[in-house]
């Protein structure tokens, strides 16, 4: 990592246990060619058992930030100085920031959501249901809480996590939270704004159905998905054919990336520009 070429080549990357991250590589690095700054992404394959040592390295090697994903997503925060407001909510940090001497764990996930749902709507105000309660639910429940929605409906298969998110949601953030227990085909309330799949089901398989009682979808309420790929799930097709507003998961991960990007440099980067670079990597 040398300074002596008279442009500085700034480091971020991202720390994986695997090579998942590759098509985010080229949409940040797209953005970075696009804006004209000589800043490179990588990817590095991080053991769990080496996490702490990988932390201290980017740091002594002068990296601006790095995200990680799982399984690396809580234990990151044992080692960094500081997290910021939501990620201190959520125990889960998945963008670390150079801040000063600093590296203060962010998340970007539910930011990246909030975002992408922000082209369609305000949430400040609105009532959500909200379909799951894992990782990525978790990180979207707590950013629209901090938003300002009035009520947030947590659909779950498993009792113990919706309830557990439920309780966060009210406790962390005085919310009005409540669970449902996914059993069969769910009707989404009457007076539901904003509808969201917020679990796996339908990741790389167009055919998978979310088990919603169609009928319940009005016309002009908000469906959005959190599964990227298809980018036309079954759940986006069958609401827009109700009438609902899609928004798809694609919309997310980009914009996850572009608060990244905004993070490490301060710039705010073309959203348009990552999509396309995002969606090339992707073949979709
Ligand atoms: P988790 O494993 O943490 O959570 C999965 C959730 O899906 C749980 O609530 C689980 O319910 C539910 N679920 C899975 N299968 C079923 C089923 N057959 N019936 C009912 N519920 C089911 O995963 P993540 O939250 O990390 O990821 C969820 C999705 O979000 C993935 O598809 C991932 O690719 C996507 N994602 C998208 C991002 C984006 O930028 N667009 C960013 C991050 C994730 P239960 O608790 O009962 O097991």
């Amino acid at each position: 990592m040398s300074t002596s070429q008279h442009f500085l080549h700034e480091l971020v990357g991202s720390m994986s246990q695997g090579a998942d991250g590759n098509p985010t590589v080229v949409m940040i690095e797209a953005a970075f060619r696009h804006h004209g700054l000589h800043w490179r992404y990588v990817n590095l394959e991080v053991s769990p058992e080496q996490l702490g040592d990988a932390v201290r390295g980017a740091k002594a090697m002068g990296f601006r930030g790095f995200n990680c994903s799982l399984p690396h997503k809580v234990s990151v925060i044992a080692h960094l100085e500081g997290l910021g407001e939501s990620a201190a909510v959520m125990r889960a940090v998945n963008c670390v920031v150079r801040r000063g001497d600093r590296f203060i764990g962010e998340n970007t996930d539910g930011k990246g959501f909030l975002k992408s749902l922000r082209t369609v709507i305000d949430p400040a105000g609105k009532s959500v249901v909200l379909f799951g309660a894992g990782g990525a639910a978790r990180a979207i429940a707590v950013e629209l809480g901090l938003a300002g929605v009035r009520r947030i409906t947590i659909v779950n298969r498993s009792e113990a996590r919706g309830a557990e998110l439920a309780g966060l949601l009210r406790d962390a953030l005085r919310l009005d939270a409540r669970l449902e227990v996914w059993r069969g085909e769910h009707a989404v309330a009457e007076d539901a704004d904003i509808v969201i799949n917020g679990t796996s089901i339908g990741l790389y398989d167009g055919g998978a159905r979310l088990p919603i009682a169609l009928e319940s979808l009005r016309p002009g309420m908000v469906a959005a998905d959190v599964v990227f790929n298809p980018v036309q799930t079954r759940f986006l097709i069958e609401a827009a054919s109700r009438g609902c507003i899609p928004l798809d998961g694609l919309g997310m991960l980009v914009n996850q990336g572009v608060v990244g990007i905004q993070y490490w440099t301060g710039i705010d980067p073309d959203p348009a520009v990552m999509r396309r670079a995002l969606e090339s990597a992707m073949g979709v």
